[in-house]
């Protein structure tokens, strides 16, 4: 059984004797468990697992060395409140961005002269950094994820529907052994390749357009995420140009990358590129996001953004441009932070492709 990584949270740093963790994703990543419906607290030298009846059985099974576990049968948060008031914690950390309104009152309530402060980023900021075992998920995910690029150029030609060819590249994904498409694919022909999130629609794809496909697959609790744009038919000059500052701007991003730059910067050599090529109100979102257990988390690569990357963090660089009414192109990649520079995990080759 594995050690886990609650004993990496830092309360002590941050005047806390206990934190309440109710985001199910963290909770999988300090204990392991895989279920729906948890919480967790950690003690600076004490676990805690809170689960319903339903999951007994299985989180005996898959939690990590050091976890107590409690199984409740009628109400989690007030379990949680009895645990907390057994062992006399005095200042309580929660994420609270993750933890209802409802349920903060209901403990502010209950836990009497007890300080409550909000500290998402204990565990989130633990997320950040990648180990071994994770970046080999992650891994995993990515090789199955390219098979499915494989797929897409099977299925994209001029009459296909969106959705059929969606259907297509995600069977592939559970054929080559994800447990399930990491989010809904997206397959945007036409004007909607101008749509950042146009997920696959009933849409015939037509000759002479953009085709977006960007989606990701789960593998063993960890995800991936990218993107190519294809062309069908053959390519004009003004979607050579468009594509060519997109893949330009891309390269710049990931050229910059490496430990100690600060995630602005990177997102900001990519902007600077699609802004002197002319099209900067056509890129509107950020440049890219953190991949782990979830499709988008910590950190965020975006022209506000105050992290700095550091060594194990994998996140995807994904700039694009989108002209309303006509097309767009989006090319993204998942890259692996490394102590020399960066490595680029997902393989999937990103010259334009004529369908
Ligand atoms: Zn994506
Ligand atoms: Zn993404």
């Amino acid at each position: 059984m594995k050690r886990g990584r609650a004993r990496l949270i830092d309360l002590k740093g941050r005047g806390l004797d206990a934190l309440l963790v109710s985001d199910i994703s963290s909770i999988r990543y300090l204990s392991g468990f895989t279920g729906s419906s948890a919480f967790v607290v950690i003690t600076q030298d004490r676990r805690f697992f809170l689960t319903d009846t339903r999951y007994a059985t299985q989180a005996r099974g898959e939690l990590f060395k050091g976890f107590q576990i409690k199984i409740y049968r009628k109400n989690g948060l007030e379990e949680v409140i009895r645990l907390l008031e057994a062992i006399q914690a005095e200042a309580v950390g929660f994420e609270g961005d993750c933890l209802s309104y409802d349920s903060f009152k209901k403990l502010d309530g209950a836990l009497k002269g007890v300080k409550l402060a909000s500290a998402p980023e204990l565990v989130r900021g633990l997320r950040k950094i990648k180990d071994a075992d994770e970046v080999g998920r992650v891994r995993e995910s990515i090789r199955i994820l390219d098979l499915g690029f494989k797929e897409a150029q099977r299925c994209i030609r001029a009459g296909a529907v969106e959705k059929e060819v969606a259907f297509s590249i995600e069977t592939a994904f559970i054929r080559h052994g994800a447990d399930c498409p990491a989010f809904d694919t997206i397959i945007a022909s036409g004007f909607r390749s101008a749509l950042p999130h146009g997920k696959a629609s009933g849409k015939k794809i037509k000759n002479g357009e953009f085709v977006v496909v960007d989606m990701g697959a789960r593998l063993d609790g960890y995800n991936s995420d990218e993107t190519r744009t294809y062309c069908v038919g053959r390519a004009g000059p003004r979607q050579k140009k468009i594509y060519q500052t997109v893949l330009d701007a891309q390269q710049r991003a990931i050229d910059s990358i490496r430990p100690g730059v600060a995630a602005s910067a990177v997102d900001a050599a990519a902007r600077g590129h699609i802004k002197k090529a002319g099209y900067g109100r056509f890129f509107g979102h950020a440049l890219g996001h953190g991949v782990g257990i979830d499709v988008h988390e910590a950190p965020t690569l975006s022209p506000f953004s105050k992290d700095v990357l550091e060594a194990g963090m994998v996140v995807t660089v994904e700039p694009g441009v989108y002209i309303p009414g006509e097309g767009g192109v989006r090319i993204e990649d998942m890259i692996l932070v490394t102590e020399g520079g960066a490595e680029v995990l997902t393989k999937t080759p990103k010259g334009l492709v004529c369908l």
